[in-house]
């Protein structure tokens, strides 16, 4: 994405699509032109997927209210606003397989837990980096008066669960969530960032279908102002230059009842990406496109 003689031709494909798709508005099943494929990005190291949404199909009797700041800021353009961050995998996940594998209700289908997620090639792990990035936003986002929830802050020893994490933006009523990921496609020149939206999803306890318009329109925003934030073009690999995906096989999407999309802010296998996603400078305007977005969605 770094490279000068790419980045204007990529953008001015985003542009257009901004143009064409600004006020799409599309109420249907979220499935529009934007969205050429569902399939899940290939991990590299053999997960089913990086984005590992599962949940725990049993009541687990673990709580489910987050970790929300005491900081509460009485102004700001999102005042009397609620956002839930949700920081993909944790760290500990790793040393937690048995648990972290076992199969959860989402709604449609049962899956694992959670995943490890992915990282970089020199180590620097997609947990981590999530919660950094989510640590940014958390705080961008109070500073505009919003309250905010973190579904874990490094306070677990593994996850949460999937099912779980989608319960806390739930049980907050959010206006919105966003789960924080980076990619880990290894297929050569894969980069840039996408924002998965949920289809429209209905059987067993999921049911998406009311928050689907509101997520693309969340999902749209924040795309948009990743661009302007970071100067990174959409990704090259999933959603035909775009940056949108809509995916029916995320439980932490499938079981969400308030609008949430996941970001995908780049691809930690790609040497490019991943120079970017280990800058703590890229990770700051990262954030600051989400709470643009967030902002944008929520007051503009
Ligand atoms: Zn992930």
């Amino acid at each position: 994405m770094a490279a000068a003689a790419v980045v204007p031709a990529a953008l001015a494909g985003w542009l257009l699509w901004q143009a064409l798709g600004a006020d799409g508005g599309d109420g249907g099943d979220g499935r529009g032109a934007a969205a050429p494929s569902v399939s899940a990005p290939v991990s590299p190291s053999g997960e089913p997927s990086p984005e590992g949404e599962k949940s725990p199909a049993e009541p687990s009797g673990k709580p489910s209210s987050g970790t929300e700041s005491s900081r509460k800021p009485a102004s700001g353009p999102l005042a009397g606003k609620t956002v839930v961050v949700d920081p993909g995998h944790n760290p500990g996940n790793r040393n937690h397989t048995a648990e972290i594998n076992r199969q959860v209700d989402v709604g449609t289908h049962r899956k694992e837990c959670d995943t490890t997620g992915t990282s970089t090639d020199d180590g620097y792990a997609e947990a981590e980096f999530t919660l950094d990035v989510a640590h940014r936003l958390r705080d961008l986002l109070e500073e505009r008066g919003a309250t905010v929830t973190l579904t874990q802050d490094g306070d677990r020893p593994f996850g949460p669960c999937v099912d779980e994490r989608a319960r806390i933006g739930n049980e907050a009523k959010a206006d919105a969530v966003v789960s924080v990921h980076a990619d880990g496609s290894t297929a050569a020149g894969h980069r840039g960032f996408h924002v998965i939206l949920p289809a429209a999803v209905h059987g067993g306890g999921a049911d998406t279908r009311p928050i689907v318009a509101d997520s693309r329109r969340l999902g749209e925003r924040i795309a948009g102002k990743l661009v302007q934030r970071t100067g990174s073009a959409p990704s090259n690999y999933i959603g035909g230059g775009t940056g949108l995906d809509v995916r029916d096989d995320l439980g932490g999407l499938n079981l969400s009842t308030v609008p949430k999309v996941f970001v995908e802010c780049g691809n930690m296998r790609d040497a490019q990406d991943a120079a970017l996603l280990k800058d703590a400078g890229w990770r700051q305007k990262a954030a600051l496109g989400m709470a643009d977005g967030i902002t944008l969605h929520l007051r503009g």
